[in-house]
């Protein structure tokens, strides 16, 4: 696998996930170009191995045994262009960079995503949002490696999309996007988000290992708020607790393990829907090894 990028053994994906669970895997890759990932996968297929993409972890709790196959990170990917309006960025790009980037050249658009500890892949598969916009607003196309390891580029008006959800999602790679950003004064923009940001960081417990929100609001009512009302702020399963601070954010506060996660999750679930009647829906992806 040497041909098609950076190869790592053995490693240890809890140090890659922002909410610090997960297990080893026998490989992690880092493509160099979109051609050593069309070999890579290639490779993989011949060889009947498994492999999962991953960006920055940020919105997957993965499992904590052991992953027999291949972590493909997009990492290198990592190119921003500009023309005019018209912003192309690689998969392994975070947007706080993106964000920054633009705003140099005065395109305002993507500041909303400004503190998504994402990637551009990750968060356009999943339709990441904030303050009321979500990153397919600003979507032109996108460019894919689809089933049969072709390259190919799928316009917005060809991606169904939703709350927290693309069509992309397990169908594709994506390895670029272009988005269609507005011009505007980007220090009346930063100003503004920062003030946002700034209550953000009041109000969520960004300085702990998390991946943001756990469940998605339901109709009437915040998660949070939900959860808050049936007093369940704090309840801890091991080392994984509701914070204190949001109750829609579990915290791993003391190495909290995947199984501590999970059933912190069903017990909340459970509360939810024998007190209240309301199903709660899951934000991240978990992920199980085979
Ligand atoms: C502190 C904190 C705050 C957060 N705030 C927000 C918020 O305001 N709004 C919000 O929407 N989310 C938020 N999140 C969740 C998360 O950051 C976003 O969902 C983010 O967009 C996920 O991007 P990622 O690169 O980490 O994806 P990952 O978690 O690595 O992957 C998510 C899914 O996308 C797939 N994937 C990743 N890259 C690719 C690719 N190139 N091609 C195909 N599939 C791919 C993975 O296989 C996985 O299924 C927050 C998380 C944290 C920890």
């Amino acid at each position: 696998m040497d041909n098609y990028g950076i190869v790592l053994e053995n490693v240890n994906l809890k140090e890659l996930s922002t909410i610090n669970i997960g297990g080893k895997a026998k490989y992690l890759v880092r493509p160099f170009s979109y051609v050593d990932l069309g070999k890579l996968l290639d490779f993989l297929d011949d060889n009947n191995m498994q492999y999962y993409v991953l960006g920055n972890a940020s919105n997957v709790i993965l499992d904590d045994g052991y992953f027999d196959g291949v972590i493909i990170k997009l990492d290198e990917f990592n190119d921003i262009e500009i023309e005019g309006t018209k912003v192309t960025a690689g998969a392994g790009v975070m947007l706080p960079k993106l964000v920054n980037v633009c705003l140099q050249k005065e395109l305002v658009s993507l500041a909303f995503f400004s503190m998504i500890p994402g990637t551009v892949g990750g968060s356009v598969v999943g339709n990441a949002g904030a303050y009321g916009h979500e990153i397919m607003e600003y979507v032109k196309e996108v460019k894919v490696i689809d089933k049969n390891h072709k390259i190919k580029t799928i316009s917005k008006e060809d991606i169904s999309f939703g709350y927290r959800y693309t069509s992309l999602k397990d169908n594709y790679i994506v390895l670029s996007v272009t988005f269609i950003c507005e011009k505007g004064n980007p220090l009346e923009v930063l100003s503004e988000i920062q003030t946002r940001n700034e209550k953000r960081k009041n109000t969520q417990p960004l300085d702990k290992p998390s991946v943001g929100s756990i469940f998605r609001n339901p109709e009437d009512i915040p998660a949070g708020r939900l959860i808050e009302e049936l007093g369940l702020k704090g309840t801890s399963v091991g080392g994984a607790m509701v914070s204190e601070k949001h109750a829609n954010f579990i915290v791993n506060e003391n190495n909290a393990t995947f199984d501590d996660i999970i059933k912190l999750i069903d017990k909340i679930k459970k509360e939810c829907k024998e007190k209240r009647n309301i199903d709660l829906v899951l934000e991240p992806t978990i992920v199980r090894w085979k």
